[in-house]
């Protein structure tokens, strides 16, 4: 069980962090309804937190992790990571790591890119997690997607990445197949587009599963934001209104864990090794 802390105006990629005080915040209310949820099913979750949310909002951060979530990384500025340099995201990893540590007291060890933005052509971003200690990753998509994605990567399941003497363990998101044809639905605009019978069946049929929601996919009342295309509006904004009620759905059918806990109950050794 996952979320990508970040606020509604987040969904644009491009934007810059100066203008992102000129929106009115609706993080701390969506978060707390999340937060009372899990607690009142008493389910683990491992919370992937931009580092600018850290810098704003230490307050909500230390509150996550001392109800004894997991904290991981987000980045620190959202940004598509295949639009960066190596340097760039090295630094922007570093900002990101060292306020969200600087925050909780403790070592994050796992990370999210934005968007599931790593792709084919930014393998180095496993060096560079490496080297700042992320052991944990879960920022592949394997299949196609509007920011990317990695259909190369065929196993949509926890596997061990290994580049250039490194290794890492890769949590990438879930598919399912029917009919020879694979698809999403476990998070996002898949699970607030589709019926909770399906999310259900699908789970049920899954013997891996990985939800990813953010604050802003449960809140039916935020503002639409400026400069969408239709279809990332649609997208964007689909379905809001009844994710609430589905992901308590989830919560009371599944047993959920964390990152931490799934890498405990792994078999590494017997996990199969990626090389790229
Ligand atoms: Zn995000």
């Amino acid at each position: 069980m996952t979320f990508d802390i970040e606020d509604w105006f987040h969904i644009e990629f491009t934007g810059s962090i100066g203008n992102w005080n000129s929106y009115k915040p609706r993080i701390l209310q969506n978060l707390e309804r999340i937060l009372e949820l899990l607690q009142k099913r008493d389910q683990p979750a491992t919370f992937f937190c931009l580092g600018w949310i850290a810098d704003q909002y230490p307050e909500l951060i230390k509150k996550i992790d001392g109800l004894g979530y997991e904290i991981g990384s987000h980045s620190f500025d959202h940004k598509l990571i295949y639009t960066k340099s190596r340097a760039d995201f090295e630094e922007d990893l570093k900002k990101s790591l060292f306020s969200i540590e600087d925050v909780i007291g403790k070592k994050v060890k796992c990370f999210r890119a934005p968007a599931f933005s790593i792709n084919e052509k930014t393998l180095w971003v496993f060096e560079i997690m490496n080297k700042y200690g992320i052991d944990t990753d879960a920022s592949v998509f394997p299949g196609k997607r509007d920011f990317g994605g990695f259909p190369a990567f065929a196993p949509a399941r926890p596997v061990i990445i290994e580049y250039k003497g490194i290794r890492l363990k890769e949590f990438p998101v879930n598919m399912n197949n029917f009919l020879g044809f694979r698809f999403v639905f476990s998070g996002g605009g898949y699970f607030r587009m589709l019926p909770y019978f399906l999310i259900r069946e699908f789970s049920e049929s899954s013997d891996y599963l990985m939800i990813y929601l953010h604050p802003r996919d449960l809140d039916s009342e935020q503002p639409l934001l400026a400069g969408l295309t239709a279809a990332r509006r649609f997208k964007s904004y689909v379905g809001l209104k009844s994710c609430y009620s589905k992901l308590d759905k989830l919560l009371t059918d599944f047993k959920f864990i964390n990152l931490s806990m799934a890498c405990d109950e792994i078999d590494w050794q017997k996990a199969d090794t990626i090389n790229l």
